[in-house]
């Protein structure tokens, strides 16, 4: 069965079982500028614009984009904050300079 045709409740049950220690499921603990990145990619890519937008290019903009910022892991309604998380003016930095490296070199077979 490819990746595509998995079904999505099968999908998730699978990343549970990697993702578990003991009896605990871990796959909550998420890096909290995982979400940061996603919406300022929506923010800087909801023109269009001459980005490509296939799933290698969204994937590597949000590898370099998280791989550029301090990871911030949390668990699931967590408040505490042991370092200053790069404010949005920073993020939008790093993921605008994420969109031109790969606008400048795709890993995108060629079209
Ligand atoms: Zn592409």
């Amino acid at each position: 069965m490819s990746d595509a045709m998995m079904p999505s409740q099968l999908k998730n049950a699978i990343a549970d079982e990697k993702y578990k220690f003991s009896k605990y499921s871990l796959d909550k603990v998420r890096n909290r500028q995982e979400a940061r990145v996603i919406d300022t990619m929506e923010q800087l890519l909801s023109g269009g614009g001459e980005f490509c937008g296939c799933r290698l290019c969204v994937e590597d903009v949000y590898a370099i984009s998280l791989n550029a910022v301090p990871a911030h892991y949390v668990q699931a309604g967590s408040m505490i904050l042991r370092q200053q998380p790069p404010s949005q003016q920073d993020l939008a930095r790093v993921v605008q300079d994420a969109i031109d490296k790969v606008k400048v070199r795709p890993n995108h077979p060629e079209q």
